[in-house]
């Protein structure tokens, strides 16, 4: 891979650091900062960055760099808020900014600050060099994607539709190198799970802790919630999986097709996986083969010897590609049993590009057969959210491509992970350096024209 444009690279890393040095850990988020940080480097280059907040300091910022209007504006997404980061499980601070080994790290710096300043050091870059692309050229940095949207990309779909509508919106959901079989691909993500946030709740007979009740709803709810952890919920066939697990194994020596084709499979899939070596491929592989729940809050009672009339669970339900919000809870009530009462906190529909192919998609592949030689780019399904949901609501084509190249040894997943817990020297390790640079790199090539960086690219998209 060659390097980047030196200029982007310094902006992107520079201004990655100061992002990640403010904390935007959601809840509560906190966005305000960190959004005026990046307000401000747009206007210092002439742009007119807006503003937006649904509720007092969840701010969004949202700016455009005008076109010609030959063709539809293109939006680059990315949110400014991060999940929780717990400082005694980081070998450095996740709020320190600081380069180690190489490395910048900080919670935030590939999920997805990275993606925040990449996109500000291009599009002021166009703005400053006086660039009229075919399109407009919209940036929207957002907040609350961690804890769903609501306040974020939602929000402006609804409130500020005409502001973010492009045929296109890059994100996040892929971009970052994946290791199969020995083999590197990258991904770009055309499809993702829809969620389903539940609260689950049992009730029962109050009363006094020196009289156990075998039917108390903390017993119930224990009873129904192990039944969930041990069995799950059914499998499915799901097309954009079949196409994600067929893209891979077409690249693989053909004596491994055949098996790598099975994982998609609902009846052969968990065999095959078995098979597999590493916990997290499973737990990833798994998840693509149905609707999940997992449940992760638990509340009841509040002295030790009284029974609690009630006990809740809420319950973090993703639903496949195919699959309803309804399909998912009829089969999460059947696992619970019928005393459980299920009430949804919020959701968001799976999506799907239909089809995946587009211009835009092309290039992707051009672009990145150029810049990655040998690393194929497949068709990938995210197990989570994005802002997706906002962005195809108002007519755009998503692809989440927020692009990132970790050395063989990291693996996305682990290093967005929203745990705690899992191997925390490497989990905090993020975002590499020179990885950043790379990525800004290959957005400029994707979107500035070919007469500005003598770059040739099938399709210019500005
Ligand atoms: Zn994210």
């Amino acid at each position: 891979m060659a390097d980047g444009d030196p200029e982007i690279v310094e902006h992107s890393f520079r201004l990655c650091q100061q992002l990640l040095r403010i904390d935007t850990t959601n809840p509560p988020g906190n966005e305000r900062e960190a959004a005026e940080l990046v307000a401000e480097e747009l206007s210092s280059a002439g742009l007119e960055p807006v503003m937006l907040e649904g509720a007092p300091r969840r701010t969004n910022v949202v700016t455009r760099l005008r076109g010609t209007g030959e063709k539809p504006p293109l939006v680059l997404a990315a949110h400014l808020d991060v999940v929780e980061a717990e400082p005694s499980a980081w070998e450095h601070p996740p709020f320190c900014g600081e380069v180690h080994d190489g490395c910048l790290w900080g919670r935030g710096a590939i999920d997805m600050k990275n993606m925040a300043a990449m996109s500000v050091a291009i599009i002021t870059r166009l703005a400053r060099e006086g660039i009229k692309p075919k399109r407009d050229l919209i940036f929207a940095a957002v907040a609350d994607e961690e804890a769903g949207c609501r306040l974020g990309s939602l929000w402006l779909s609804e409130n500020h539709p005409d502001l973010i509508r492009g045929e296109f919106a890059i994100g996040e959901g892929g971009g970052f190198n994946i290791q199969v079989a020995g083999r590197t691909f990258f991904t770009v993500e055309v499809a993702e799970k829809g969620l389903c946030w539940m609260r689950a709740r049992a009730t029962g007979e109050p009363g006094h802790g020196s009289m156990p009740r075998e039917d108390s709803a903390v017993v119930q709810l224990s009873e129904s919630i192990a039944r969930l952890g041990k069995e799950g919920l059914p499998r499915h066939a799901s097309a954009p999986v079949k196409d994600f697990i067929g893209a891979l194994a077409s690249h693989l020596p053909a004596p491994l097709r055949p098996i790598i084709k099975l994982l998609a499979s609902p009846t052969m899939g968990p065999a095959v996986l078995s098979l597999l070596p590493d916990p997290s491929i499973k737990r990833a592989f798994r998840a693509l083969l149905g609707n999940t729940a997992s449940p992760t809050v638990l509340r009841a009672g509040n002295k030790t010897n009284v029974i609690p009339g009630f006990a809740e669970a809420e319950i973090d339900g993703r639903i496949l590609p195919g699959q309803t919000k309804e399909d998912l809870i009829r089969e999460l009530q059947a696992v619970l049993g019928p005393r459980i009462e299920l009430e949804v906190l919020h959701s968001l529909p799976p999506v799907v590009m239909e089809p995946k192919e587009s211009s835009l998609y092309s290039t992707i592949h051009e672009v990145m057969a150029e810049r990655a030689p040998g690393a194929p780019v497949v068709p990938f399904i995210l197990q989570g959210f994005t802002d997706a949901t906002a962005f195809t609501r108002l007519g755009a084509r998503w692809y989440g491509f927020a692009p990132v190249r970790l050395p063989p040894t990291m693996r996305f997943r682990r290093h967005v992970s929203r745990t705690q817990r899992a191997d925390p020297r490497r989990r905090s390790r993020l975002g590499h350096a020179d990885t950043l640079g790379r990525g800004a790199s290959l957005y400029r090539r994707l979107m500035v024209p070919v007469s500005t960086m003598q770059v040739g690219l099938a399709e210019l998209y500005l």
